[in-house]
């Protein structure tokens, strides 16, 4: 038996740790690079479609990464009166709202079993095609294949220059979790809440037997919107009838506002470039995640289908990129709305209810079979 092949991974997000998970069940020896001092992300909930559970299930990370979220079901859409606007059911597929850590945690768990080493404090600047990875310290560390997965601000895809467009969108997002009330203990678990006032939006989702993800959406031109710690009264003036909730957010919240990124290419030589670093996305259908970890997995797949690595890549990108472009088109559509008057935004968003055309276009990636999924 040969050596086995090395691929030295940039961050340990959603992107980082699926590939490693996947590399290394297929034989490969993998170490990753985690710049934080700990394998810790932000205090907020992600929503998980039928596709991103299909990934954690072929990487062995599903039972522990959905253990205690609860399964959503429906999300009522409302206005600033707190009338029911829309209402959207999830029924063809499954989709979890789940507490962002607990997924890292079962994506770290389940590349460990599988035999990757993770390194944390550990800070990637750049990559050489010709397979070498470049930390901050200075080591250069040679391997068959690197993976940059460091996020939005990739350095290690900007040291290869791959960036067509990066675009800051109009609007941004303040996300936190609040401690469940006994009420809320009670009550159902699969209920997500959008409600919208003028171009303000608070997102409520209840994530674990005892978190509720909050995400306030506004628009980054809006000063007062976007402040952290929140600014109490220009939210409870927005939203008079969500005060008590708003009163619960104290200090919690940190803002990212919303970008689109898209490569030539997503390799260059012997480095791929996955999730948010390759395709940021703005989160109107909530798939950065789901495809950060689809192209993980299909990286390893075809990795492991063709000898070739330039030929495996060029099939990897081939294959992916179709659906992930198509996510950032009807993603960056859906976030439109956000900047017209309400009249209009809710004349939108009770014909898109409606429109099987439309919920085809939104629902694709979340029921695509990923690759190197079951029953692909
Ligand atoms: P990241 O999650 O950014 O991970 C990158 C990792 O690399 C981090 O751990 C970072 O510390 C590390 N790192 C950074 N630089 C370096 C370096 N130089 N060297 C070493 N390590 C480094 N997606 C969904 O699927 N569902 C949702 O519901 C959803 N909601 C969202 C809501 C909001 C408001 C936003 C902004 C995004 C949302 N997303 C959602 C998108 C999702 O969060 C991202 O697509 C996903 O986090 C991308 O994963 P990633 O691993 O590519 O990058």
């Amino acid at each position: 038996m040969g050596k086995p092949r090395h691929a030295e991974i940039a961050g340990a997000g959603f992107a980082g740790l699926t590939a490693a998970c996947a590399l290394a069940r297929r034989g490969w020896s993998v170490r990753v690079h985690e710049r934080a001092e700990a394998l810790r992300t932000m205090g907020a909930g992600i929503y998980i479609y039928e596709n991103g559970l299909r990934v954690l299930e072929a990487v062995g990370a599903y039972d522990a990464a959905v253990a205690g979220a609860p399964r959503a079901h429906t999300r009522e859409v409302r206005d600033e009166r707190d009338r029911v606007i829309a209402v959207h059911r999830w029924d063809v597929a499954r989709v979890f709202s789940i507490v962002r850590q607990n997924v890292i945690n079962a994506l770290v768990a389940a590349a460990r079993d599988a035999g990757a080493d993770i390194v944390t404090g550990s800070e990637a600047v750049a990559a050489d095609p010709a397979g070498a990875l470049v930390l901050a310290d200075g080591r250069r560390l040679a391997a068959d294949l690197v993976v940059a997965a460091d996020g939005a601000n990739s350095k290690v895809r900007d040291s290869l220059a791959l960036a067509t467009r990066r675009k800051p969108l109009a609007d941004g997002a303040i996300r936190l979790l609040l401690d469940k009330t006994e009420a809320e203990r009670k009550g159902d678990g699969g209920v997500t809440v959008e409600h919208w006032s003028g171009t303000r939006r608070i997102l409520y989702t209840p994530c674990s037997e005892t978190d509720i993800y909050i995400a306030l959406t506004m628009l980054d031109a809006d000063a007062a919107g976007k402040a952290t710690p929140i600014d109490q009264g220009a939210w409870v003036r927005s939203f008079p009838h969500l005060a008590a909730l708003i009163g619960r957010i104290g200090e919690r919240g940190r803002y990212d506002r919303f970008e689109l990124i898209k490569l030539k290419r997503w390799s260059a030589g012997r480095v791929a470039v996955i999730g948010d670093a390759a395709h940021a996305l703005p989160p109107n259908i909530g798939q950065g995640g789901g495809c950060a970890m689809m192209n993980a997995l299909s990286l390893a797949v075809h990795l492991d289908r063709h000898d070739d690595l330039a030929a495996a890549l060029a099939a990897w990108e081939r294959r992916e990129r179709p659906l992930t472009e198509h996510t950032q088109r009807i993603s960056v559509f859906l976030g439109w709305p956000t900047t017209w008057p309400p009249v209009l935004r809710r004349m939108f968003f009770a014909a898109a209810g409606r429109s099987k055309w439309l919920t085809r276009q939104r629902t694709r990636t979340a029921l695509h079979r990923p690759t190197g999924t079951r029953g692909e």
